[in-house]
């Protein structure tokens, strides 16, 4: 058994039914209580000041693992910066094994995709597949908790952001992190028959779109202000919240990988039906998907707050200012 090492959502079913274990790379790096540090181990190496910390973050914390096997390379559907840090890793002797989704979201292509990643692990689609059922089960606590933010508003936005955004790799111990989602669920439950726990109906209702943050002290933040995140975008997709049983067609489903057009259709549908009052646009510094904001404006008929954020996993006064005008604003639209 390896632990595998992944830099954004794959097809863990494979990675599971190989019998390795995934590692999300991101959430190493960002829950590392040394994030700086594994910033500037990167800057060290070589790593340009005017690139994407989540990249250099990786390097860092990749660096501190000398356990980890090998680590997914997602060649499409990813970005070129990513492709770079793989590029870094192999020359120092990492095993890199690529993965690509194609952009058209073609079935037979991904379909293939799929099974090369599989013969490459060792095992078959249909193994794959019955794994999938077992992760399923997993997910759909998620998404339960995913349904108790929107629909009761009885979940904070963080909380909400961790239970998504931990799906990437069920933090490499899926029945461990059911019961974690079981123990959040139950405290959930409970907060329905306690007046003192604020509904998301009594505050400003915010989508969160864009890449996971740098800094989810944004949530608490944003609870503070009379806000609350009942929609993260991308974390949302992590979970792969799709009614099929088909692995292949649940990854064509899923949109992040895919162009920001196929993304849009989500957004939107989830911003009508979460109620959302205004949408918080999170980019990283140094990342392509920043240009995406001009088709995010012209596309969307809701208020946008557009945050842009480097290496910092704390919120500087200027974010803070930024955030409380927007929320004010927000709160006078309501009356
Ligand atoms: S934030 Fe952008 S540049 Fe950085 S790893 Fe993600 S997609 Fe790549």
């Amino acid at each position: 058994m390896a632990r595998i090492g992944i830099t954004t959502t794959v097809p863990v079913e494979v990675i599971y039914a190989a019998g390795h274990v995934p590692v999300d790379l991101n959430n190493v790096f960002v829950s590392s209580p040394a994030c700086g540090e594994l910033i500037e181990e990167a800057e060290l190496a070589g790593f340009p000041r005017s690139f994407c910390a989540w990249i250099k973050g990786i390097y860092g914390a990749v660096r501190r693992m000398p356990d980890l096997g090998a680590v997914v390379a997602v060649t499409q559907g990813d970005c070129s910066n990513t492709h770079a840090l793989m590029e870094t890793l192999q020359c120092e002797g990492m095993e890199v094994i690529p993965f690509a989704y194609p952009y058209e979201r073609d079935y037979d292509l991904l379909r293939a995709q799929v099974e090369g990643f599989a013969r490459r692990l060792g095992t078959t689609l249909e193994e794959a597949q019955a794994e999938m059922r077992r992760l399923d089960r997993v997910r759909r606590k998620a998404r339960r908790v995913d349904e108790l933010s929107w629909k009761e508003g009885l979940v904070r936005g963080l909380e909400n952001h961790l239970a998504l955004v931990s799906c990437s790799d069920f933090e490499g111990d899926p029945e461990g992190f059911a019961t974690k989602l079981d123990l959040l669920l139950e405290e959930v439950a409970k907060r329905r028959r306690d007046e003192g726990f604020r509904r998301a109906e009594d505050m400003v209702r915010l989508g969160y779109v864009g890449v996971p943050p740098m800094a989810p002290e944004l949530y608490e933040y944003l609870e503070s202000l009379g806000a609350r995140v009942v929609y993260n975008e991308t974390q949302r997709q992590f979970s792969l919240p799709f009614d099929t049983g088909d692995l292949v067609e649940k990854y064509r489903r899923y949109s992040y990988p895919y162009s920001i057009f196929y993304r849009l259709r989500d957004i939107r549908r989830e911003a009508a039906r979460r109620r959302l009052r205004g949408l918080i646009h999170y980019v990283q510094s140094f990342c392509f998907r920043q240009v995406e904001d001009i088709i995010l404006r012209r596309s969307l008929d809701l208020p946008m707050l557009t945050l842009e954020m480097d290496r910092s996993s704390r919120l500087d006064a200027r974010t803070r200012m930024r955030l409380e005008n927007f929320v004010s604003v927000l709160r006078k639209d309501r009356g």
